[in-house]
């Protein structure tokens, strides 16, 4: 998935636990559920830096007006993102560096699904996630 996924549905979930340390790994484990859900991910370096650009923005937002987040939502959107950081080492190395991250190994689910309906559904599960933030 994306990183501004991973960002913003760790940081609504996992950011919803008052302990950063909690917040951050359990960001991580949002990680594993996100990859399961079938979904798009782009293969230029141009979507890359767009993406990060995008969830660089929600974090400085979620720093500058607090109010509207989790407590912790920095920490759980850090945790939720940093397992793509390997993605990220392997695509600028150009070597094929074997990955660590069981969804990203393949041990655990991590279906790919086409542009249009990979990249809707992704906004779906933002929506969706940070809906059920706003109601509970
Ligand atoms: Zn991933």
């Amino acid at each position: 998935m994306y990183c501004l996924t991973h960002i913003a549905c760790g940081g609504m979930t996992a950011g919803r636990l008052s302990n950063p340390v909690t917040a951050f790994f359990g960001g991580v484990i949002s990680h594993l559920i996100l990859d399961a859900i079938p979904h798009h991910d782009y293969k230029k370096t141009v979507w890359g830096v767009i993406d990060l650009i995008l969830a660089l923005g929600i974090l400085l937002l979620a720093r500058w007006r607090p109010e509207l987040f989790p407590p912790t939502f920095i920490w759980g959107g850090l945790g939720g993102a940093l397992p793509d950081l390997e993605v990220v080492f392997r695509h600028l190395s150009g070597k094929d560096i074997p990955p660590i991250f069981p969804s990203h190994s393949r041990l655990t689910p991590h279906t790919p699904l086409a542009w249009p309906a990979g990249f809707w559904i992704q906004v779906a599960v933002v929506v969706v996630v940070a809906g059920v933030w706003y109601l509970f």
